[in-house]
């Protein structure tokens, strides 16, 4: 059993703001919002980033990537635009090391990412 942060918030023992469950994933808004939404889309499964997946994840990652779409459809971005971002590793921003996407929406997002 893995103790990380998202594995524990999973469980229950540490307490989350939940906007969506089912067998696979969990969604839960981030306790450092970096826009006026900012959801997080958690594997249940424990899987470190990308780097990690199987063949067998292939469902659950295209299933993430639906399930972001549908909530930013229903919270009413889908025309202003929302941005779906996953961290990779230290060097890239990633601080949870159990695989997540966020789900940002509600303000103007620049490019390249900082
Ligand atoms: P990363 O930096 O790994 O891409 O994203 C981790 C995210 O998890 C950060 O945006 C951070 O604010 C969020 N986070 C860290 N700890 C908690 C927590 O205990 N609860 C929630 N809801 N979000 C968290
Ligand atoms: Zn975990």
């Amino acid at each position: 059993m893995e103790n990380c942060i998202f594995c524990r918030i999973i469980r229950g023992e540490i307490p989350s703001r939940k906007i969506f469950e089912d067998e696979r994933i969990l969604v839960i808004e981030d306790i450092t919002p970096q826009a006026p939404l900012h959801l997080l889309l958690v594997s249940k499964k424990h899987l470190v980033n990308c780097l990690d997946l199987s063949t067998q994840d292939d469902d659950l990652i295209g299933y993430i990537f639906r399930k972001a779409g549908e909530i930013a459809r229903q919270k009413g971005y889908a025309e202003s635009g929302f941005r779906v971002v996953q961290n990779n590793g230290a060097g890239a921003g990633q601080s949870v090391f159990h695989i997540h996407f966020h789900l940002l929406a509600g303000r103007e997002f620049t490019w390249p990412p900082g």
